[in-house]
């Protein structure tokens, strides 16, 4: 049986390798963190998947938190009155199916316990370039899916998939317990403030049981890019209501009572959203696949790295599955990428959009939804298959049409 070695135990390694496994084949997943590690260290995301990624854990038997995690049951959006109090946009609709978040730091150590009871080899080291050429030589396939881990620049930097050069928003999360529930069902509760960026929040499973998850979307240099003088996680859950008292009064109302979960329930950051070509080659001429945010890494503005890191993690199985004895050329991984490329070029899309002041259009698309319960709907449920939002939400003409025939019916 074939040999495939993983650079990175996080959703799109682990979650491949406990599938590869599942096939038969011999597995070896090099991760720099043991479960433990990953357990005790800091939050890394906010990880809110929707039904179609949830599907595929699902699939692999792999959801064992399915019952205890929280519902996400809709999305909402909320555009605050630039002129006073209250706000100017202010809609919410259900998702066909709940979406689901839980904490990496509960995932991941059981999911490598299951990498491991199911046969694969664990490796805990930092792998680095030479490390790669001796999993080349071992291996059939060596697959890199380290995430924003620095052995991922080997992959070279798609100029044309990739517009921006420098990160779009500063980024930070707060993982809380004791914040008042939405009112009617659980949500995404998506606030965008013009010029300033945005803040959403939603429940999640973390160590300590159901939580909310804050995140933050701040424009670089704006009054949300607020992170840097902060110390210590008291500091950090201060400035995170600050900013709720400063801009979203309603959203400020449910964090009366909030506190962290833990002191490593907060993070603040920033990087440039990057694809990147997914053949890298080592000094040997050796070639390696990349996989997840190692090659496809966007902003988490819309939500869904981990879902295409899912969905990726999918794609890939089943292109290594249908190969058979066949070998795992240049040809193949290229190929490989572009099927996942034609589904993630529209989440890319989709993602980069909206880092960017939205259009009239958009605008107008987003407020008409408020009465149009059809088109919320549709945004609310595009957050699973962005696929859904070409070309309306991305050409006026077509948002014109479109928006016409909703009024219409
Ligand atoms: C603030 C924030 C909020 C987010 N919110 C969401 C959200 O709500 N929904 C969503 O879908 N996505 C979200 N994401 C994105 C999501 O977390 C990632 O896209 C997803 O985890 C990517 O999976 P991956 O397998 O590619 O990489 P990762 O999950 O990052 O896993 C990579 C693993 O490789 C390890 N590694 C790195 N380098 C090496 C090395 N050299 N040797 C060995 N191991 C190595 C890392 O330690 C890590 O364990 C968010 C991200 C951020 C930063």
């Amino acid at each position: 049986m074939k040999r495939i070695s993983i650079v990175g135990g996080g959703q799109s390694g682990l979650q491949l390798g406990i599938g590869l496994l599942q096939k038969g084949y011999e597995v070896r997943i090099i991760q720099d963190r043991t479960g433990a590690q990953i357990a005790e260290g800091r939050v890394m995301s906010s990880q809110c998947q929707f039904d179609a990624a949830l599907q595929l854990e699902r699939d692999l038997g792999i959801n064992f938190w399915e019952e205890d995690c929280p519902p996400v049951e809709g999305i909402s959006f909320s555009v605050p009155n630039p002129e006073g109090p209250g706000k100017v946009i202010d809609w919410a609709a259900r998702l066909d199916s709940k979406a689901q978040s839980i904490d990496q730091r509960v995932k991941m150590p059981r999911w490598i316990a299951e990498f491991e009871r199911l046969g694969g080899k664990m490796e805990i080291a930092t792998a680095d370039i030479a490390a790669l050429e001796r999993e080349a030589k071992s291996a059939d396939l060596v697959i890199v899916a380290s995430g924003k881990g620095e052995v991922g620049k080997l992959f070279e930097r798609d100029a044309d998939r990739s517009p921006f050069a420098a990160p779009q928003r500063a980024l930070a999360l707060t993982y809380v317990h004791g914040m008042t529930p939405r009112p009617e069902h659980s949500a995404v509760n998506f606030n965008l403030i013009p010029g300033v960026g945005e803040y959403f929040v939603f429940p999640a499973l973390t160590l300590s049981g159901p939580c909310e998850i804050m995140v933050f979307e701040g424009i670089p240099e704006g009054p949300m890019d607020c992170w840097a003088d902060v110390t210590g996680p008291a500091g950090h859950l201060a400035r995170s209501k600050q900013i709720l008292d400063t801009f979203l009064p309603w959203e400020a109302a449910r964090c009366q009572k909030i506190e962290l979960t833990d002191g490593n329930g907060i993070l603040a950051g920033r990087f440039p959203p990057t694809v990147r070509k997914p053949v890298g080659t080592l000094p040997s001429g050796a070639k390696v696949l990349g996989l997840g945010d190692a090659v496809c890494l966007n902003d988490p503005i819309t939500g869904q790295g981990a879902n295409n890191a899912a969905k990726a993690a999918a794609v890939y199985l089943e292109a290594i599955f249908a190969r058979g004895e066949r070998p795992f050329d240049e040809a193949w991984m290229r190929a490989t990428f572009e099927t996942f490329w034609s589904y993630a070029q529209w989440v890319v899309r989709w993602t980069n959009m909206m880092l960017l002041p939205p259009p009239p259009f958009v605008l107008e698309l987003m407020g008409s939804a408020q009465g149009l319960p059809d088109l919320a709907r549709r945004i609310a449920n595009g957050f699973d298959d962005p696929r859904d939002f070409f070309p309306w939400f991305a050409d006026p003409a077509a948002a014109g049409d479109y928006l016409t025939s909703l009024k219409a019916a």
